[in-house]
């Protein structure tokens, strides 16, 4: 198996990136990664605004897929992802939900003791180690890494987690795949503008699907199947996904649109997963017993 190290960096995702690695499909490599703000803030006396701002939303590779070709789907496992033994957070004026009321750039250090995060001497976190950035070369210009977009990027959702399995809309040969920006933990929305952010090494096996055509990136995990879609705003990014769920499943079924639509008021989800990203990120959610009744399978 492979391994690429962290000095295998991109900034943006770009069909003109070199490849660091080359894979066929079936195969499996590990990624290492830095955290968000490539490991700079590691105490909590050091001043935030000081780092250099040039350097964050690091992702390693890119990983060149053979045989990747636009209008493919690239399924990516997630086997394994480890994380650090200490996190970082931050938050500031004009950033995130609550940056109108913060009078400073402000970090925490986090420790990872026992599975826990640290976040003071009496709130210990659960753990949910995540990827923030993943995703594959766009379509046409570059896209910074701390952007999501339909390629994926930095869509911080906290389902892309060990045992999901995404699946890109492929945009450019070999695919060109990247991942960074690991969280120790994240709720919905990230409000402060930062998950628990984590240096880690991740562990996926590439696949492609032919004949699997998405517009955005799709996850698959035990309990269901979920578009994660970026737009400018959540009612638009909400309309989209809602919209392009209903779309991928319609093929499958002889349900009518309208039948469609109640069955997904009924049992299935508009779910937010960032909204301090330059693009806000949604997930139309769709649970497993759903796909069971309609006879959809994906595997994942
Ligand atoms: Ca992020
Ligand atoms: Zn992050």
């Amino acid at each position: 198996m492979q391994t690429l190290n962290r000095q295998k960096t991109i900034y943006a995702f770009s069909a003109a990136n070199e490849p660091a690695l080359r894979v066929s499909p079936g195969e499996t490599v590990t990624l290492e990664t830095y955290d968000c703000f490539t490991d700079q803030i590691q105490s909590a006396d050091q001043e935030v605004a000081q780092i250099d701002w040039n350097q964050i939303n690091p992702a390693t590779g890119p990983v060149f897929i053979e045989g990747a070709k636009p209008g493919h789907a690239l399924k990516v496992t997630i086997d394994k992802l480890e994380i650090g033994s200490q996190g970082v957070m931050v938050t500031g004026p004009d950033l995130g939900v609550m940056g109108h009321r913060m009078e400073k750039m402000e970090s925490k250090i986090v420790p990872i003791q026992d599975g826990k995060a640290v976040f003071s001497e009496n709130i210990r976190l659960p753990l949910n180690p995540m990827i923030g950035v993943i995703g594959v070369a766009p379509e046409g210009e570059p896209v910074s890494c701390g952007t999501p977009g339909a390629h994926g990027g930095n869509m911080d959702t906290k389902e892309i987690n060990e045992g999901a399995t995404l699946y890109f809309p492929v945009f450019t040969e070999g695919a060109l795949f990247a991942a960074g920006d690991f969280h120790a933990a994240m709720g919905d929305g990230e409000v402060s503008v930062s998950g628990i952010e984590v240096p880690g090494r991740v562990t996926v096996t590439f696949d492609l699907e032919e004949n699997l055509h998405l517009n955005y990136p799709l996850l698959v995990n035990d309990g269901g199947i979920a578009l994660l879609v970026s737009a400018m705003t959540l009612d638009e990014a909400v309309k989209t996904a809602t919209e392009e769920m209903i779309d991928f499943l319609l093929p499958h079924t002889d349900l009518s649109v309208s039948e469609m639509t109640m069955l997904m008021s009924a049992a299935c989800h508009v779910q937010i997963s960032q909204v301090v990203d330059p693009l806000v990120t949604v997930r139309f959610f769709v649970p497993r017993h759903i796909l069971d009744s309609l006879d959809v399978r994906l595997s994942g």
